[in-house]
């Protein structure tokens, strides 16, 4: 029912796990195949991995109807990984990635890159505004990618979302429901800024409405994979411990045997979260403190359900905009720090140290998939020079973790810094007045 709709086409879609990289037609080689050694041959005959089609093609005419009725006014019922009609009450559960798509398995064989279809690349050209005829009516619906991800008609009240994985970003292959109600969200907060109230700015007290906070799915590459690493370096044991000279001229002297140290680990990764919004993951410390996010990790993403636009209803989202490429670099700075951790555990014998020359990392595999995190979000922005700064309290949509950077009156930390200091002080002249 293509003419329905008129979504952007698809980019054309290349790389490594691609649907379109098919082996040539036969005949098609200037040479014949069959002449080549085994190993080439069977190289170049060999299917092309494809990658893992996350589509939910039942959803793309951006209906997302009842099972029971057939209603479009579908919810997400907060708390819960359900949806809920509106209409009739019915309820469903959306179906877990993990097993749907066997996200858990094999992590140890993975070869190469696997990318899900919602993390494939995103299309510079790709359009932002997805229009979608309505059945009901005939109207035309028009739903901006950048800010929602439903829309209703005017005319019938049918209920459009966009479930077709365009490329741009918008789609992703699973989506982590809110669990944290707003109400929970704004008493969290505002706890949160009842310890830190001493020292807060006084307009940011003023101003402080945490029921204005935003419910915000951000986008995430979440990674599996397994790689291992090899570390060379130097590490020493004491053997002997004396001192040398008398009185005021003593001197510490340690003798330790230095050894050659190489370790190699082979290990795994499940579910590494990437942030995947560039603004997010090149951070200016200076002008925001957006950062925040990473504090409040972990997300439980092995309970992650198939997309479905409907889930977004009353939330807004932001668009991923890097590819799975621009994040390698990032993923082999955490798999490196992995390796050292596991590393650390056999070289605890070196009780002087160790200190490491060469590290080597090797990546067999990868997989990834594109998901929404649930976080909501209450930001302030304190004016300043420059702009200023923003800050932000985070609340983590599924275990209520909360962090966060509340503006400080300057005044009144270097107060209470001087404070203490001449507390300190005036008891030391009372020990010295006692002593003499
Ligand atoms: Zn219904
Ligand atoms: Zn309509």
């Amino acid at each position: 029912m293509s003419d329905f709709k008129t979504p952007p086409p698809l980019p054309p879609v290349t790389g490594p796990g691609s649907p379109q990289d098919v082996p040539p037609l036969p005949g098609s080689l200037p040479i014949d195949p069959a002449t080549l050694p085994d190993a080439i041959r069977e190289e170049l005959e060999a299917p092309d991995p494809v990658a893992i089609d996350t589509a939910a093609a039942e959803l793309s005419d951006g209906l997302n109807r009842c099972p029971k009725c057939g209603s479009t006014d579908i919810r997400h019922k907060l708390g819960t990984d359900l949806l809920v009609c509106l209409y009739c009450r019915n309820e469903w559960d959306g179906a877990r990635v993990e097993e749907l798509f066997g996200f858990g398995e094999g992590i140890d064989q993975l070869k190469g890159t696997v990318i899900a279809s919602g993390a494939r690349d995103i299309a510079a050209d790709a359009a932002v505004l997805m229009t979608f005829k309505c059945t009901g009516c005939g109207a035309e619906v028009t739903v901006n990618t950048e800010s929602a991800m439903t829309a209703r008609c005017h005319w019938c009240r049918h209920v459009f979302g966009v479930n077709e994985q365009v490329a741009n970003g918008a789609v992703p292959d699973a989506v982590l429901p809110f669990h944290i109600k707003k109400d929970d969200a704004v008493a969290r907060i505002r706890q949160f800024v009842d310890k830190r109230r001493l020292f807060a700015l006084k307009e940011f007290k003023e101003q402080f409405t945490p029921e204005n906070v935003v419910g915000v799915y951000l986008p995430y590459m979440i990674v599996d994979g397994n790689a291992s690493a090899d570390v060379a370096g130097k590490g020493e044991i004491k053997t002997r411990e004396y001192t040398r000279g008398t009185d005021n001229n003593k001197k510490t002297y340690y003798d330790a045997d230095v050894y050659q140290l190489q370790r190699h680990v082979d290990f795994t990764v499940d579910d590494l979260p990437l942030e995947s919004s560039t603004e997010r993951g090149n951070l200016d410390v200076r002008v925001n403190t957006n950062n925040i996010i990473n504090t409040i990790l972990p997300f439980d993403t092995k309970n992650a359900v198939k997309w479905n636009a409907s889930y977004l209803s009353g939330f807004t989202s932001e668009k991923r905009n890097s590819n799975v490429e621009h994040l390698h670099p990032r993923l082999e700075d955490q798999l490196l720090s992995i390796a050292r951790a596991q590393v650390q555990a056999s070289v605890r014998r070196y009780d002087r140290g160790v200190r490491w020359e060469q590290e080597k990392l090797d990546v067999h595999g990868t997989r990834w998939v594109s998901m929404y995190l649930p976080v909501w979000l209450y930001s302030y922005h304190q004016p300043g020079a420059k702009g200023g700064m923003l800050h932000y309290i985070a609340v983590n949509g599924r275990t209520g973790e909360t962090m966060g950077s509340v503006p400080v009156q300057q005044w009144k930390l270097l107060l209470a810094a001087l404070t203490v200091g001449t507390i300190l002080e005036t008891i030391a002249i009372a020990i010295l007045a006692g002593s003499s």
